[in-house]
């Protein structure tokens, strides 16, 4: 494969379905396009799909697919075409001057045709206490915190009226003794299905022209204000509050260079990737508030892929990398490869990985190495985006620090003890003292810092 470019054929910002798609698209037709993942900003690397479990309805899969495992499927294809990524969140661009000029957190890059896939990010209700309660009852991915063990048999709510509202709830019954789900109207906007299994779950109850006012307790969420449409007031005892409430498109970055709707979405021609701006396309949720599904994202990050290459030929921009072999290598069983969890035979005083209960007990009591452990459960998306991101921080501590991954769904008593709220957390232990917690995806360089502190 070539060396990087000084002005990029293709850059892509976004991560999700669109983004990926644009990128296998691009690659298989020798642009070597850059992705630029996302971070922080607006939502984890992956997309929106990283924080579902199951997904039915995306083409290929008969018997559905955890939405984690679509996105590292998507991921490794892009890669293994040539795609290369940066993790980061792009903090500005500028479309005065050609090429275009793309600034994240770390570097500022060039290039000649550019497309958006940014999705967008769950909005916020903005109760009184919100900020207080927030990771301490307050969600805004059932998905991701359902398995928590505060939400074990506990009553649990939901805000929200549309499909996102009706899956979490459904889906939060597997843990809570009851559901609220709080409607601010008289119906809902989900599709008839979705509505069916509501309305047919015995643990769910719908309190409908509901709106929450106020979340209140003391170290934890005991329970909320509510205010229906006669202006009534009523306290609802729940240790969980679950944002299903909608989204806002990723735009924020783009200055008014490029036009968009009065909702913050980038306005295209209808059923094209073509923004106002020459060379620049938009794909998937960012430019859509309508379909918003993976397999339309996919569908138009293709798109987009396909008129910015064509773009590139008639201005003649595009620079062909040459392959050192036409079909790269398959993947095969290199994806996807969850780890084993460690017993009595496979424990390993030294090993850099290793998973469950047994071998925490054993490190903590055994090792003087310091010990990173991470908090996950199966169906969360971020944990899958931090999990290669910790080893890589183990491994290039050469053997000087170990990891562990507990499953809070497996080990639930040591979720318990550890005081864990919400996955990923991850806590870094010394001598037996925890030294320093983290919760949700973190850049690797403030592992790398708190560890170096302890060697
Ligand atoms: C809970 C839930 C369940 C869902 N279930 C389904 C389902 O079953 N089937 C289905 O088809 N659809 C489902 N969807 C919808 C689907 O997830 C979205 O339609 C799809 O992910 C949109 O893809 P996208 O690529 O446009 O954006 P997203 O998936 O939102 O990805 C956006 C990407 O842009 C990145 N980004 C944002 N800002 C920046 C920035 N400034 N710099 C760099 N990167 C940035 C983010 O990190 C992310 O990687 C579900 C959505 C949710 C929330």
């Amino acid at each position: 494969m070539g060396n990087s470019l000084e002005t990029e054929n293709i850059v892509i910002i976004g991560s999700g379905p669109a983004g990926y798609t644009a990128a296998i698209y691009a690659a298989r037709a020798n642009l070597q396009p850059i992705l630029i993942t996302g971070f922080n900003s607006g939502g984890i690397p992956g997309g929106q799909l990283m924080t579902t479990t199951d997904v039915e309805n995306f083409p290929g899969f008969p018997d559905g697919i955890l939405g984690p495992d679509l996105m590292d499927l998507m991921k490794s294809q892009a890669v293994r075409w040539g795609t290369k990524l940066i993790e980061s969140d792009v903090i500005s661009i500028d479309t005065k001057l050609r090429p275009l000029t793309i600034k994240t957190e770390d570097e500022t890059i060039k290039t000649n045709s550019l497309i958006i896939s940014t999705g967008a990010s769950a909005n916020r209700l903005g109760i009184i206490n919100e900020d207080e309660f927030w990771s301490k009852g307050i969600s805004a991915c059932a998905i991701c915190d359902g398995a928590t063990p505060q939400f074990r048999d506990a009553e649990l709510a939901v805000v929200g009226g549309g499909d996102s509202a009706c899956e979490e709830a459904v889906y939060l019954t597997k843990y809570g003794s009851k559901v609220h789900l709080l409607v601010r109207s008289e119906r809902l906007r989900a599709s008839a299905t979705m509505i069916d299994r509501v309305k047919n779950n015995s643990k769910i109850t719908i309190h409908w022209n509901t709106n929450v006012r106020e979340a209140k307790g003391g170290n934890w969420l005991e329970k909320i204000e509510t205010v229906n449409s006669k202006n009534e007031l009523k306290d609802i005892e729940i240790k969980g509050l679950f944002y299903a409430i909608g989204h806002t498109p990723n735009t924020a970055f783009l200055g008014n260079q490029i036009n968009l709707d009065e909702r913050g979405y980038i306005k295209c021609n209808p059923g094209r990737p073509e923004t106002s701006v020459e060379g620049i396309y938009a794909a998937g949720d960012v430019a859509d508030s309508e379909w918003r599904q993976g397999v339309t994202a996919a569908g138009s990050g293709c798109m987009a892929a396909l008129a910015s290459e064509r773009w590139l030929t008639e201005n003649q921009l595009s620079k062909l990398i040459k392959r050192d072999n036409v079909e790269p290598e398959k993947l095969g069983n290199e994806i996807n490869i969850e780890d084993e969890e460690t017993n009595e035979k496979t424990f390993d005083i030294n090993a850099e990985w290793q998973r469950g209960s047994y071998a925490l007990r054993k490190l903590y009591h055994e090792t003087k190495k310091p010990i990173l452990v991470i908090f996950s459960s199966p169906t969360c998306g971020p944990c899958h985006v931090l999990k290669p991101q910790l080893k890589r921080v183990i491994n290039e501590f050469n053997g000087k620090v170990v990891g562990i991954e507990i499953d809070i769904d497996k080990d639930q008593d040591i979720a318990k003890q550890a005081g864990i709220n919400g996955t990923p957390t991850v806590q870094l232990f010394k001598d037996k003292l925890l030294k320093k917690q983290w919760k949700g995806v973190k850049q690797r360089s403030e592992f790398k810092e708190a560890i170096k502190d302890l060697i």
